[in-house]
């Protein structure tokens, strides 16, 4: 198939990689990536806008930019993707936006005769790089069937959300109770070992008891648990405080349009964001461990 592909950066890149490796044939664009070489000398063609990829002759147009600011420019900008596209080529978003964007966006593209699904990932560049992503996809259940071949190219579970924007709908709410569950971890095993327990063996009984969760168990913050966690490295790699702060963010605006109480993911995005100021934005985010601990 002659998919498009907007947004090559550290998703997007692998992302692209794997469709080629998936035999499909590509038009790509991003105003600034170090991807587009590499994906070029796959057999990709470097397109030299939104517009030049619509025009393209392309059957399914993928994007993963950063934000909905992004999102809607390429979409609904004038030298974007909607003003330049033929009726019923299908469109993917697979950014992580609000699902009131995710909708507004799809709106005006059913307005346009084109099918749009929001498609938000977990799994981070390692998913991206493996082709092991999880897609939540939100759409009509035909449009869900007819993109599901193409997005295993890329993903391992594929799971329809229901309706548009529930795709963004289901990541925000479990990145928003990922973010509780580590400030909780953290605030734990910071509570334990300055009582005077070992935190390896803390770590053991919270992980075979009624406190385990990904966040204790996969992604322990307290240095010393988990030898391949990035607590094990001064919190480099994995996911970014600032990619945290984001997504709670999406959380606590999507709950105030619909006023709909968030208070823990609202405290939570407010610890974040004071962590970020601090200079913490690149660290993985299991370090907001250091707020509670005197040693740190
Ligand atoms: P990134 O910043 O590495 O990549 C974004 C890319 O979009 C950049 O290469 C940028 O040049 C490009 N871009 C910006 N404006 C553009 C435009 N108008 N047209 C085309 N391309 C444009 O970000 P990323 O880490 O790849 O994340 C992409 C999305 O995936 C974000 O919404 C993020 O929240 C989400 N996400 C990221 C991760 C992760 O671990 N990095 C995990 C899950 C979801």
């Amino acid at each position: 198939m002659h998919i498009g592909f907007l947004g090559l950066g550290n998703m997007g890149g692998p992302m692209a990689q794997n469709l080629l490796k998936a035999g499909h044939q590509l038009s790509v664009f991003d105003p600034a990536s170090p991807a587009i070489a590499a994906l070029v000398e796959l057999g990709a063609a470097a397109a030299a806008s939104p517009a030049a990829v619509a025009r393209a002759n392309v059957e399914l147009i993928i994007t993963m930019l950063p934000a909905a600011a992004q999102v809607k420019s390429v979409y609904l900008g004038e030298d974007g993707l909607l003003a330049n596209l033929r009726a019923g080529v299908m469109l993917i978003d697979c950014s992580t936006i609000d699902p009131l964007s995710a909708r507004e966006v799809a709106a005006a593209a059913a307005e346009h005769g084109n099918p749009m699904l929001d498609a938000p990932v977990s799994g981070g560049t390692g998913g991206a790089t493996a082709g092991t992503l999880t897609f939540m996809v939100g759409g009509t259940a035909a449009d869900f069937d007819r993109a599901q071949p193409t997005l295993a190219a890329m993903g391992k579970n594929i799971v329809h959300c229901g309706d548009s924007g529930n795709g963004q709908v289901a990541k925000v709410a479990n990145n928003m109770l990922l973010g509780i569950s580590m400030v909780g971890v953290a605030e734990a095993m910071a509570l334990g070992v300055a009582l005077g327990m070992d935190a390896k063996v803390l770590a053991g009984i919270i992980n075979t008891s009624s406190g385990r969760c990904w966040s204790s168990e996969i992604n322990n913050p307290f240095p010393g648990v988990l030898e391949n966690a990035p607590a094990a490295r001064g919190y480099s790699g994995g996911f970014g405080t600032d990619l945290m702060l984001k997504d709670l963010g999406l959380a606590s605006e999507a709950a105030k349009q619909i006023r709909q109480p968030v208070i823990l993911g609202a405290l939570t995005q407010q610890l974040y964001q004071s962590f970020s100021a601090q200079g913490n934005g690149g660290l993985d985010f299991s370090a907001i461990i250091n707020l509670y601990r005197k040693d740190a």
